[in-house]
């Protein structure tokens, strides 16, 4: 009797090479992107302290009430899967003095752990590509990760599907302010509000502009605006960045029930969104994070960043883009008796082409078969080598997919015979 089969994690998606192609193809693209910005990559641990998300998300929001994985390690201590990425940046900037004095424009790309309940462009575990700007404390760096993101869907062709929300949240001090008048308002309309924005109204009474119940909608729309709390500066600064937006013919919409989930935004927030992703429209998201670095212990360094989910973005491109994995430039086959010579010229091959993807039939076997199998992977050509060949140090090289004779080569000319076809 055989075992049960074991499955992958609930939420936990494999990625098949099929989709691979796309994965890379983003991955690549995105690091030179950032990397023409200046940014250069960090890998921080995907398991850190539980504090430190507490100390940074703020453990009344949803992220660290209901959707980390936490779990005591064998010494008793308390760590988490990393929930996002900006938390451990920061940690490890101010653990190894990044952020002493200088500017950093920083990027990294990983696997995010989330506990939510799973759907289309919504895991368990899913990857963030994403960039942390520190030591800017003007709008000019909020207005380029803009236009970065910008240039980003327009590489992809999918720039027409984005809408960018924009909002501002003030300095923490307004923030306060505001918070304390929205409580006033919504107190005063507590038994309109559902339960989940009752329980939300001491901890976390900003979270409930986001609320989705549309039912509540009409008791937000009237709910007292951020923008009349803002002073003379935060003010500027948002303005200065619509005023960017527009030179730069970018569209957004000023969006003033856009807060996010975490604790730590302060001045800009922003959001690029797609209608066709249905609850999960949101690609990128980020914003200014000026009080972080300094909350976990580090200086006054002024912050903004942005994070944006790889499995949503691939969503969208499969819809423009079709892409399929590289095929085979060779095929190499062989008689028994000649399977070695065959593994050898694969190297010889490599080592004169090494842009070349060269597959080696592995196990000889009938040569009919064997062309079969690279006809099936589409190879460009097949390289045979048989005993029965009069010259037995020969090669045949059989186009697949041209219509070519074959040609019969010594074999230490094999190199020239492909140079001629493949530069
Ligand atoms: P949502 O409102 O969809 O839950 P979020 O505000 O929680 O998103 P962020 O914390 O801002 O998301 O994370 C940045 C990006 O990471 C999101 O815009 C999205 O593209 C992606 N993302 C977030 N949660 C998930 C998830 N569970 N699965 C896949 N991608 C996700
Ligand atoms: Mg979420």
């Amino acid at each position: 009797m055989s075992e049960s089969k074991i499955q992958a994690i609930r939420g936990m998606k494999d990625i098949l090479p099929e989709e691979m192609v796309y994965w890379h193809f983003v991955e690549e693209n995105f690091q030179k992107l950032v990397s023409s910005y200046g940014y250069q990559e960090i890998r921080t641990p995907l398991v850190e302290s539980t504090s430190l998300f507490i100390r940074s998300i703020g453990a009344a929001t949803d992220i660290v009430e209901k959707e980390t994985y936490t779990f005591a390690d064998r010494n008793g201590d308390s760590l988490t899967l990393r929930p996002e990425a900006t938390a451990g940046t920061v940690r490890a900037g101010i653990e190894h003095s990044l952020f002493y004095n200088q500017i950093q424009r920083l990027w990294y790309g990983g696997a995010i752990f989330r506990h939510e309940r799973p759907q289309k462009g919504r895991y368990r575990q899913f990857y963030q590509l994403g960039v942390e700007a520190f030591g800017m404390p003007g709008p000019d760096i909020d207005i380029e990760l803009l236009l970065l993101t910008w240039r980003w869907w327009q590489q992809l062709g999918i720039a027409q599907e984005l809408t960018l929300q924009l909002n501002t949240l003030g300095l923490a001090s307004e923030r306060l302010a505001y918070r304390q008048v929205l409580t006033d308002y919504l107190r005063a309309h507590y038994a309109q509000l559902d339960a989940d924005s009752q329980r939300r109204l001491e901890k976390n009474p900003l979270r409930i502009l986001d609320s989705k119940n549309p039912e509540l909608q009409s008791l937000l729309a009237g709910a007292p605006s951020i923008y009349d709390q803002l002073g003379l500066d935060s003010r500027n600064h948002f303005e200065q960045i619509c005023a960017a937006l527009k030179q730069a013919n970018i569209p957004y919409q000023i969006n003033p029930k856009l807060v996010r989930g975490l604790d730590y935004y302060c001045h800009t927030v922003f959001e690029w969104v797609s209608a066709s992703l249905g609850a999960q429209g949101t690609v990128c998201a980020g914003g200014r994070y000026d009080g972080l670095v300094e909350q976990l212990g580090g200086g006054a360094v002024p912050a903004v960043g942005f994070a944006m989910g790889i499995e949503r973005l691939i969503l969208l491109l499969q819809q423009y883009q079709q892409k399929t994995a590289k095929k085979p430039e060779i095929y190499i086959m062989s008689t028994s008796a000649k399977r070695q010579q065959a593994l050898l010229l694969g190297e010889q091959i490599r080592t004169a082409f090494p842009q070349l993807e060269i597959l080696t039939h592995c196990g000889a076997g009938n040569l009919k078969n064997q062309l079969r199998r690279a006809d099936k992977l589409s190879a460009q050509i097949a390289l045979i080598l048989d005993e029965e060949l009069s010259n037995s140090d020969q090669v045949v090289i059989k186009y697949l997919q041209r219509d070519l004779p074959q040609e019969t080569v010594d074999a230490t000319k094999v190199d020239k015979h492909l140079r001629q076809i493949f530069e």
